[in-house]
């Protein structure tokens, strides 16, 4: 057996530059499945800590603790700004979800989620499968969105917010939320970014879309009569709004000299690189919805659905998503700092509010 030295377990894992506040922390083995895995509650003070459960082949088992912590974090304050009464917590599982992932594996997650007694509440992320949430479901009652619980697919409410995100951005900075004429620049046309598109084109928005994945571009310019433009160029479009619905980083000190939108509102999942983007953006005039306040449809489909009710509760608190967009984007203007700062400090403030 390899010996860890203390001193290295201490800094690897204790010292780790992204523990904060988490409450617990917890490595899983399971010999027989294969099953490696961490399970990160970051904070519960809301209410049970869900997020969802990524299975990704990392390279090392540090980038896998950095994951859970980060992303754990991350789930408290998209939580806490939903206005949801959950707390933040995620599951990474090491494997490459092809190979690697089977039913047995998912079972054993399954079990090891039940063992934390309903502190954490687990869900689909990157590299789940449906049928890997019932297999999760056979062992613990602590899970959403699986046929039993859920909505199905969160996609559908991911874009309905973003939808009603971008009409409270269009209201704040154009004065009106009416989209029928603005140029929309689309990049990425996945399973929430074409459903934004149609809502789009349906308000009567000019499109602009973008894919990597060819067929994906022919289908919206079918189905929407929109022009076509190369991924890479999805944000230079001379364009009143730019939604990003495809990978992180986008928003960088590349691209944000070239965006040519007043507005950016979209789902994708970290969209500034760094901190400094956000003031780049600002600097610009460019307003920007934070991305885990505009994209908070799916995890409120999650939390929300109950068996054999209708959607009309998913749906309302999804829609409330353009209020909150409002109150960042007023907030920002009177403390003169960036949306995403507002963003935090109301998910912060919603926290020691509760903790007291
Ligand atoms: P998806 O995989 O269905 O779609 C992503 C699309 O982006 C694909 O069509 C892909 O070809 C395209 N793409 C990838 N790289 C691109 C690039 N460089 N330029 C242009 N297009 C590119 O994913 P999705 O479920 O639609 O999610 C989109 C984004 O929204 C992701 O960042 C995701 O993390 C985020 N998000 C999704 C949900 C949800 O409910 N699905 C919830 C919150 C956040």
């Amino acid at each position: 057996m390899n010996a860890l030295n203390p001193s290295a377990l201490h800094s690897a894992v204790f010292d780790h530059p992204e523990m904060g506040e988490h409450e617990n922390i917890v490595f899983v083995k399971d010999r027989d499945s294969g099953l490696n895995a961490i399970i990160a509650v970051h904070d519960t003070t809301l209410g049970p800590a869900l997020g969802g459960c990524r299975v990704w082949p990392y390279e090392k088992p540090a980038d896998a603790l950095t994951d859970a912590l980060r992303l754990s974090r991350g789930m408290t304050y998209k939580n806490a700004l939903a206005g949801l009464n959950l707390g933040g917590g995620k599951a990474v599982i090491i494997a490459c979800p092809r190979k690697d992932k089977s039913q047995d594996m998912m079972e054993a997650f399954g079990s090891h989620v039940d063992r934390l007694s309903g502190t954490y509440i687990t869900a689909e992320d990157v590299g789940v499968s449906p049928e890997d949430m019932e297999a999760v479901a056979r062992r613990t009652d602590h899970v959403r969105g699986t046929s039993a619980t859920g909505l199905g697919d969160p996609s559908p409410y991911t874009a309905l917010g973003v939808f009603e995100g971008i009409r409270a951005s269009a209201r704040h900075v154009f004065g009106s939320a009416e989209l029928d004429g603005r140029t929309v620049s689309v990049q990425g046309l996945g399973h929430v970014g074409f459903d934004v598109a149609r809502q789009l084109a349906d308000a009567g928005a000019k499109l602009v879309v973008s894919d990597i994945h060819a067929p994906a571009v022919e289908r919206a310019l079918d189905a929407f009569g929109a022009t076509a433009v190369a991924a890479d160029q999805a944000h230079c479009v001379d364009a009143d709004i730019f939604v990003p619905c495809a990978l992180g980083a986008g928003l960088n000190a590349r691209t944000i000299p070239q965006i040519r939108a007043r507005v950016v509102a979209g789902a994708a999942n970290n969209q500034l690189q760094t901190p400094a983007d956000g003031i780049a953006l600002k600097r610009r005039g460019i307003h920007y919805a934070p991305d885990y306040a505009i994209n908070a449809g799916g995890v409120i489909s999650i939390a929300l659905a109950k068996p054999g009710e209708d959607d009309g509760r998913v749906r309302e608190k999804t829609l409330a998503i353009g209020d909150t967009l409002t109150r960042i984007f007023e907030r920002a203007a009177r403390e003169d700092t960036t949306p995403e700062r507002v963003a935090d400090k109301m998910a912060e403030e919603r926290l020691a509010q509760s903790g007291n």
